[in-house]
C-alpha cells in the first residue's frame, strides 16, 4: 500500500505548461512565444549590463547572513521610491508599509492573505482576462474572487464602459486588482483620461486598489511614465497598496526579487501593517533571499547604474514595439485580409492576438509555434530571424 495512491496528477498550468510542451518539441524551427521573459534578437535570455555591473561591486563583500522578516529595509525604500516617485508625499511621510516579497507572486499573496486576515468579509475584483495566477493566488488565499469586465473582443481594446459599469456595481468597499501598466495578457491600458476617471469613482466607492505592476518600465520604456495610474490614485488621496516584481524589468526572473507596499493613513498605521505582513511571511518562509535584494538596492542607489537600468529597460521596450512593427507588416505584406492595427497598438510583452484555441493548436501541430490557448503571443520571444515565419504560420491558420 501506499500513501498517496488517490492523489492524482494535477491540470498543467495554462503558462508554464506551454515552456514544458516547447522543450519537450525536438523540432529544430520550433518558436517559443508562450512565456513572458525578455529575450533578444537571437531568442536567448539576457543578463543586463547594469545586473552585471553591479554583480561584481558586490561580489565579496556580502554576507549570508538572514534578512529581517521584512526583508532588506533598503531595498524597500528604493522600491518604493521607484513606484511612488522620489518627492511622494506619502513617502515622506513615512505612510507606506513596505515588505520585501519573493517577486512579483509573493507579493501578491502577502497581499492577499493580508486582505483575509483583516477584512475577511471582502472579495476581490479581477479584470476579464487577467494573468491566470491572479485567480490562483486569492482563492488560495481563501478570498472570494470576483471579476470586472475589462477587454472587449471586438475592438481588441477597452471595454471602458463595462468596466466603470461593474466598478459602479461592486459592493462599496470592494478589493480590486489593476494593473498597474502593460496589462498581462492583453496589452490594453486605460488612457491617462481614462485613469482618472476610474480613480475617481473609486473614491465614490470606496474601493481598495491593489496595483500589480508587474512590468514597470515595459509599457512606454519609461519607468516614471509607467507608474501614472499610481499616481494618479494618489493624488486622490486613495491609500493603495502595490505588488512590484523586478523578474521583468531588471531581468532578475529566477532571483525572486520584488515588494509589496501598502499606503497607510498615518506613520503608525504603516508600522501595524507592516508588522502584520511579515507575520504572515514568517511561518511561509521566515524571510526572503537575500542576493536579488542586493542587485537592486545597487542599481538603484548608484546614480551611473540606474542611469544604465533606465537604458537597457529602454531598449529592450523598443525591440518589442519593433518586433510589433515586423509581425504586422508581414502580415500586411502577404495579403491578410484581417485586420491586425491592434498588435501595434497594444502596450507591454505580450499581443492578445484574437487567435481561438483551435488556431493555437494547429500552430503547435503544424508550425511548432508554442504560445498560451488564449491566443497569447508574448512579443519578447519574436525576432528578426523567427518574425516572417510566425507571420507566414499565422496567416494560413487565419485565412
Ligand atoms: N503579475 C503579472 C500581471 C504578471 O504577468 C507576472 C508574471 O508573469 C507577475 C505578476 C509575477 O511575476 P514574478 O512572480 O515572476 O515577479
Amino acid at each position: 500500500s501506499t500513501w498517496w495512491g488517490h492523489v492524482g496528477p494535477a491540470p498543467k498550468d495554462p503558462i508554464l505548461g506551454v515552456t514544458e510542451s516547447y522543450l519537450a518539441d525536438p523540432s529544430d524551427g520550433k518558436v517559443n512565444v508562450g512565456v513572458g521573459a525578455y529575450r533578444d534578437d537571437n531568442g536567448q535570455p539576457v543578463v543586463l549590463e547594469c545586473v552585471r555591473m553591479a554583480e561584481q561591486r558586490i561580489a565579496g563583500i556580502e554576507y549570508m547572513e538572514y534578512l529581517p522578516m521584512a526583508g532588506m529595509k533598503r531595498f524597500n525604500g528604493l522600491a518604493i521610491k521607484l513606484a511612488y516617485g522620489d518627492d511622494s508625499p506619502v513617502i515622506k511621510e513615512r505612510r507606506v508599509a513596505a515588505v520585501q516579497a519573493l517577486s512579483g507572486t509573493g507579493a501578491c499573496r502577502l497581499m492577499a492573505d493580508l486582505q483575509h486576515r483583516f477584512r475577511p468579509e471582502s472579495q476581490v475584483f479581477f479584470p476579464v482576462p487577467t494573468w491566470s495566477n491572479h485567480l490562483n493566488i486569492w482563492r488560495d488565499a481563501n478570498v472570494m474572487v470576483k471579476s470586472f469586465r475589462y477587454y472587449n473582443p471586438k475592438t481588441k481594446g477597452l471595454d471602458f464602459e463595462g468596466m466603470m459599469e461593474d466598478v459602479k456595481n461592486a459592493p462599496n468597499g470592494s478589493f480590486f486588482v489593476l494593473h498597474a501598466c502593460a496589462h498581462n495578457p492583453t496589452g490594453v491600458d486605460p488612457s491617462t483620461e481614462e485613469w482618472k476617471e476610474v480613480s475617481s469613482l473609486f473614491k465614490e466607492k470606496n474601493h481598495f486598489v491593489v496595483f500589480d505592476m508587474a512590468y514597470q518600465g515595459f509599457a512606454s520604456g519609461d519607468t516614471s511614465k509607467d507608474r501614472q495610474a499610481i499616481r494618479i490614485f494618489l493624488e486622490d488621496g486613495h491609500q493603495v497598496a502595490c505588488a512590484q516584481s523586478f523578474a521583468k524589468n531588471m531581468g532578475l526572473y529566477g532571483q525572486r526579487i520584488g515588494c509589496l507596499s501598502i499606503v497607510c493613513h498615518s506613520e503608525m498605521e504603516a508600522a501595524n501593517v507592516q508588522s502584520q505582513v511579515q507575520q504572515i511571511a514568517r511561518p511561509m518562509y521566515s524571510n526572503p533571499p537575500l542576493h536579488g535584494a542586493h542587485l537592486v538596492a545597487t542599481i538603484l542607489s548608484d546614480p551611473g547604474l540606474k542611469e544604465l537600468w533606465l537604458k537597457e529597460v529602454k531598449m529592450m521596450a523598443d525591440r518589442i514595439k519593433l518586433m510589433r512593427s515586423l509581425l504586422r507588416e508581414h502580415l500586411e505584406g502577404i495579403g491578410s485580409q484581417i485586420n491586425w492595427e491592434h498588435i501595434t497598438k497594444q502596450i507591454g510583452m505580450f499581443c492578445f492576438s484574437g487567435l481561438t484555441p483551435a488556431q493555437v493548436d494547429e500552430l503547435t501541430k503544424n508550425y511548432h509555434i508554442y504560445m498560451t490557448r488564449n491566443g497569447r503571443i508574448s512579443m519578447a520571444g519574436v525576432t528578426t530571424k523567427n518574425v516572417e515565419y510566425l507571420a507566414h504560420a499565422i496567416h494560413t491558420v487565419t485565412k
